[in-house]
């Protein structure tokens, strides 16, 4: 079997279409969809992901403030700063970049963004509610990946998902978004033994390890849906994910590539969740 790629850039055009036409109509009510993007300090790669963002916000009719501090301000003032935009009628959506320098203690910081704006889906009451079963804000990344699954109309109820990472960001919401939908998932990491006999047992397999072509054939079911979170520079300094594309593509019946895969999906998400909180 030739697995089928599944195009995540054209998936979130797609997606981003429907979303420029619903922000069109909330800007006929008057309400024009808000993003407040914070940057402290200048990682290189944090700077081109807020950029992404930001492009992505214009793209579609949004509002986007980006709001960049130096990395030596205080944690109160941060706070201070979340506070503001927590009252600012125009803001929608606030989003703090990580990660924070040493000094700021980004649970705390998150814990300051007013629920109702974390289109990050990161508060620990919208983590609760999706346990709960709950309408929350959803991590970007995962609920990009459930819209690619429902793209190829993957139904995922009593399929095995084996997810590998456990991140707060990824791994965790991912088997939470599944198991909500009524897969039987497993949750794999770097304690787990022997991984490829647990992964190859998978329907459904999504790898976010930040492992560069750590996932081969060998973990793959005939068959299988692989999702490739990783984003990842291999040894010559290309992008690349967490699966041996080519030799998996041969066992799978869907994957998505590195690039062109989950990561615009992300964006779009962001975006998503921004118009939602809008519309609220
Ligand atoms: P983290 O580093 O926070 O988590 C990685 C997880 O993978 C951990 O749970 C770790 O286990 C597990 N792990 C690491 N190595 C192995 C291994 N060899 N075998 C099994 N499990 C392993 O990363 P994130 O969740 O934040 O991100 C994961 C990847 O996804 C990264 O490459 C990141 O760049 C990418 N990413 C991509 C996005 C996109 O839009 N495409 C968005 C977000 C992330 P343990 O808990 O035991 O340490």
């Amino acid at each position: 079997m030739v697995g089928q790629i599944i195009d995540g850039k054209a998936i979130a055009t797609k997606k981003k279409r429907e979303l420029s036409q619903t922000v069109d109509g909330l800007k006929k009510e008057g309400v024009t969809p808000g993003l407040a993007v914070i940057l402290v300090g200048n990682d290189p790669a944090s700077q081109t992901y807020v950029r992404n963002k930001q492009k992505a916000c214009v793209e579609i009719g949004m509002h986007s403030e980006l709001i960049q501090y130096d990395e030596t301000i205080t944690e109160e003032f941060l706070l201070n700063t979340i506070a503001e935009l927590n009252e600012d009628k125009n803001i929608h959506g606030i989003l703090v970049q990580l990660p924070l320098p040493n000094h700021i203690n980004p649970n705390k910081v998150i814990k300051s963004i007013d629920p109702r704006k974390d289109v990050d889906g990161f508060h620990p009451y919208n983590v609760g509610k999706l346990v709960i079963g709950e309408e929350s804000f959803v991590p970007c990344t995962p609920l990009g990946i459930i819209e690619m699954l429902e793209e190829i109309g993957f139904d995922l109820t009593g399929k095995h998902a084996v997810v590998i990472g456990r991140s707060t960001i990824v791994g965790k919401p991912m088997g939470q978004l599944l198991l909500n939908k009524n897969a039987t998932v497993t949750y794999c990491h770097s304690k787990t033994k022997d991984l490829p006999s647990i992964t190859r047992q998978a329907d459904l397999l999504i790898s976010a390890i930040g492992q560069p072509y750590e996932i081969t054939a060998d973990y793959v079911k005939e068959g299988a849906v692989v999702i490739d979170v990783g984003m990842n520079r291999n040894e010559h300094g290309k992008l690349c994910g967490d699966v041996l594309f080519d030799e998996v593509k041969q066992k799978a019946s869907y994957i998505t590539p590195v690039p062109g895969g989950v990561g615009p999906m992300t964006i779009t998400m962001l975006l998503a969740n921004t118009v939602k909180a809008a519309k609220l």
